[in-house]
C-alpha cells in the first residue's frame, strides 16, 4: 500500500519510507491511500485469535513490502500480551491496554514499529537515528521496543520536572543505544525541537533521522488491532457500541476512526481530554485554536496542539462531519481524582488517572444517552505507574508491578539541555556523525 502526505496527496511513498523518514518533507502527515473493507470479519461470528486478527489486518497495510513470514514474525513479537475487555459492571468495560513490557498502551505501536524497522534495516548499511518527543509513556515504550536492536539509536527527548519519578525512571535507566535528553522545557517544546531537526536538511545530509512519535503511521496500525479485538470480544454484538479513548496527541483516537472505517462496528466514539481542551472547544466552536499545554496528573495526554488532528481533518473533510462520529469533552483534576475514589470503592477496579478521563467521557456519554449499548473505556496505563496520584485518592497504596520495581532501584541517567535547537543540533551532531 503506498501512503501520501496530507499536505499534498499527489506525492506518495511506499510503507517503508514512511516508516523510516517518519514525516513527509512539506510538513504534512502521511495516510494510507485507501482503509481496507473488512467489514466482513466483523458481521458475523468468526473465531479470530489476537493474533490472527492482527495478521490480517497488518498484511493489508503492509503485505506487499514485507513477506508473510515476515509480518507473521513481526506480530508474534509485539502482539504477544492480552488486551482484555475488563467487566467493571452491566455493559461497561475497561479495554485494558496496559499489560505490555511499559505497562501503558503505547507498547503495542512502539513494538510494532521497532519490529517492522528491524525487518527492513536487516540489509541497510547506515545507523538509523530515531527521535522522540515524550511527555511521560512514548518514550519508555518506545526505549524498550528497540533495546539492542542493532543500527538503530533511540533519543529521547522529555520535559525536565514534568513526568513522574517512575516514568522517568523508564525513560532514563536503559542504556546500549538508547540515550535520554533532560530538556528544560515542556512537552510541546520538546515537540518542537524534534520537528525542527526533521525539516533541517543540513542535519538530515549528515545523519539518518526518523520519527516515533504518533506521527509516524507505523505506530497508528497496530492500534487499529486492538479496537477490532476488543469488539469481537464483546458478549452483546447486537447493542451499539461507544468507545471512550483518553486523548493527548490524538494517535489513539486516529487509529479507532480507522478502525471503524475498516468495518469494526463502533457506533460513536466519544475523545475525552484534561483541562487541555484545544479539541473539545474545537467541537463547540468549530475553530481550531492550538495553546500551550498545561501540566496535569494525567500528564500523558499534556497537549496544546495535537497533531494527529491533521489526519483526522484528512479522513473526515469538516468538523460537521466529524461530530457524527466523534463527540469530545474535557474534564478537570478534580472529577478525574474523585472518579479514581468511587469506581475504587464501588467497584473495586483501580484506574489510572488518564482511563479516569476516559471512563468521566462515558459517564457523561450516558447521561443524554439513555438506551442501553455497550460501554468501553481505554485504559491506558497501569494505576501503579501513577502511584504518587493514585495513592492518595484512594487512600491505599496501589501494589507495583515486579517490572516497576526493579526498574525504580535502577540508576538515572540524562544529559540535561536547554530548550534551543542549536544545542540539541550540536548534541546530535557529535554524538551520532
Ligand atoms: C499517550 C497517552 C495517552 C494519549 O494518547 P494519544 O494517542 O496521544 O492521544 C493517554 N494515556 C496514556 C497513559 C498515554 O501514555
Amino acid at each position: 500500500m503506498k501512503f501520501y502526505s496530507t499536505k499534498n496527496k499527489s506525492s506518495s511513498v511506499d510503507f517503508q519510507t514512511a516508516l523510516i523518514t517518519g514525516m513527509p518533507q512539506d510538513n504534512g502527515l502521511y495516510m494510507p491511500e485507501y482503509i481496507p473493507d473488512l467489514s466482513k470479519i466483523f458481521n458475523q461470528e468468526v473465531k479470530l485469535t489476537f493474533q490472527e486478527l492482527s495478521l490480517l489486518i497488518a498484511s493489508e497495510f503492509i503485505g506487499k513490502e514485507l513477506s508473510k513470514n515476515q509480518i507473521q514474525n513481526i506480530i508474534e513479537c509485539c502482539i504477544n500480551f492480552d488486551s482484555p475487555n475488563y467487566n467493571v459492571s452491566k455493559d461497561l468495560y475497561c479495554l485494558e491496554l496496559f499489560h505490555g513490557p511499559t505497562l501503558a498502551f503505547k507498547d503495542f505501536g512502539a513494538r510494532f514499529m521497532a519490529n517492522c524497522m528491524g525487518s527492513f534495516i536487516a540489509n541497510s548499511k547506515r545507523e538509523i537515528n530515531i527521535l522522540v518527543a515524550t511527555s511521560g509513556d512514548t518514550g519508555s515504550a518506545v526505549a524498550n521496543g528497540f533495546y539492542g536492536v542493532e543500527g538503530i539509536n533511540v533519543i529521547i527527548l522529555y520535559p525536565s520536572g514534568k513526568v513522574s519519578d517512575i516514568q522517568e525512571k523508564q525513560l532514563t535507566t536503559l542504556d546500549k543505544n538508547i540515550y535520554a535528553l533532560e530538556i528544560n522545557g515542556n512537552f510541546d517544546d520538546c515537540q518542537r525541537l524534534v520537528k525542527k531537526a526533521f525539516l533541517d536538511k543540513e542535519i538530515n545530509s549528515k545523519i539518518k533521522l526518523s520519527s516515533a512519535n504518533s506521527i509516524n503511521i507505523a505506530r497508528l496500525i497496530p492500534q487499529s488491532f486492538y479496537y477490532a479485538h476488543s469488539y469481537l470480544q464483546l458478549e452483546n454484538k447486537h447493542i451499539p457500541s461507544v468507545y471512550s479513548v483518553p486523548s493527548g496527541n490524538f494517535g489513539n483516537l486516529t487509529a479507532g476512526l480507522i478502525a471503524k472505517k475498516m468495518g469494526v462496528p463502533i457506533n460513536k466514539f466519544i475523545a475525552s481530554t484534561n483541562l487541555n481542551d484545544v479539541v473539545p472547544k474545537f467541537f463547540d466552536t468549530g475553530s481550531y485554536n492550538p495553546k500551550e499545554s498545561i501540566q496535569t496528573i494525567s500528564n500523558a495526554m499534556d497537549v496544546g496542539n495535537p497533531s494527529n488532528i491533521e489526519r483526522i481533518m484528512d479522513m473526515y473533510e469538516s468538523i460537521d462531519k466529524l461530530r457524527i462520529d466523534v463527540c469530545s469533552w474535557s474534564f478537570d483534576e478534580k472529577n478525574t481524582l474523585d472518579l479514581i475514589s468511587s469506581i475504587y470503592n464501588n467497584h473495586n477496579y483501580l484506574i489510572d488517572p488518564h482511563t479516569s478521563v476516559a471512563l468521566l467521557g462515558l459517564l457523561k456519554y450516558k447521561q443524554s444517552y439513555i438506551d442501553r449499548c455497550n460501554q468501553v473505556f481505554l485504559g491506558t496505563a497501569h494505576p501503579g505507574k501513577f502511584s504518587d496520584v493514585v495513592n492518595p485518592a484512594i487512600n491505599d497504596t496501589v501494589k507495583l508491578p515486579e517490572r516497576l520495581k526493579r526498574v525504580l532501584s535502577l540508576e538515572k541517567k540524562s544529559i540535561l539541555l536547554n530548550n534551543n535547537y542549536n544545542e540539541f543540533y550540536d548534541y546530535l551532531l557529535t554524538t551520532f556523525q
